[in-house]
């Protein structure tokens, strides 16, 4: 375990690249080296993934679980349009951890089969 500090790197939850600083504004030691204070993507993977795919992001107390699919896949499993609204926020959608694994599995199955 590492100690805390009142200041953390601030980091992107697909890539893990620093995207800033967070720092407690009363310097209490409450963070780890590095945290990830928001579902939303630095830049670079905003562009990468989500211009042309929806981001699925579970964030539990002590885990998160993330998958990026196609505009298409999205539009297909859900059965709705990629919501409307400010880029890329609209673009993340929060889901149950059990969707997230499950969707995992299936592709994970779909790419053996095609490797056959
Ligand atoms: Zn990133």
């Amino acid at each position: 375990m590492g100690e805390k500090s009142y200041v953390s790197m601030d980091t992107c939850i697909i890539c893990g690249e620093a995207k800033g600083i967070v720092l407690d504004r009363r310097l209490r030691p409450r963070f780890e080296r590095e945290t990830i204070t928001s579902v939303e993507p630095c830049e670079k993977c905003s562009e990468k993934y989500l211009t042309e795919g929806v981001m699925l992001v579970y964030i539990g107390d002590n885990d998160y679980d993330l998958l990026v699919i196609r505009d298409e896949a999205f539009e297909r499993l859900f059965n709705r349009e990629v919501p409307p609204g400010m880029f890329p926020t609209n673009r993340i959608v929060r889901c149950e951890k059990e969707v997230i694994s499950e969707l995992k599995s299936c592709w994970a199955e779909q790419s053996k089969e095609e490797n056959l």
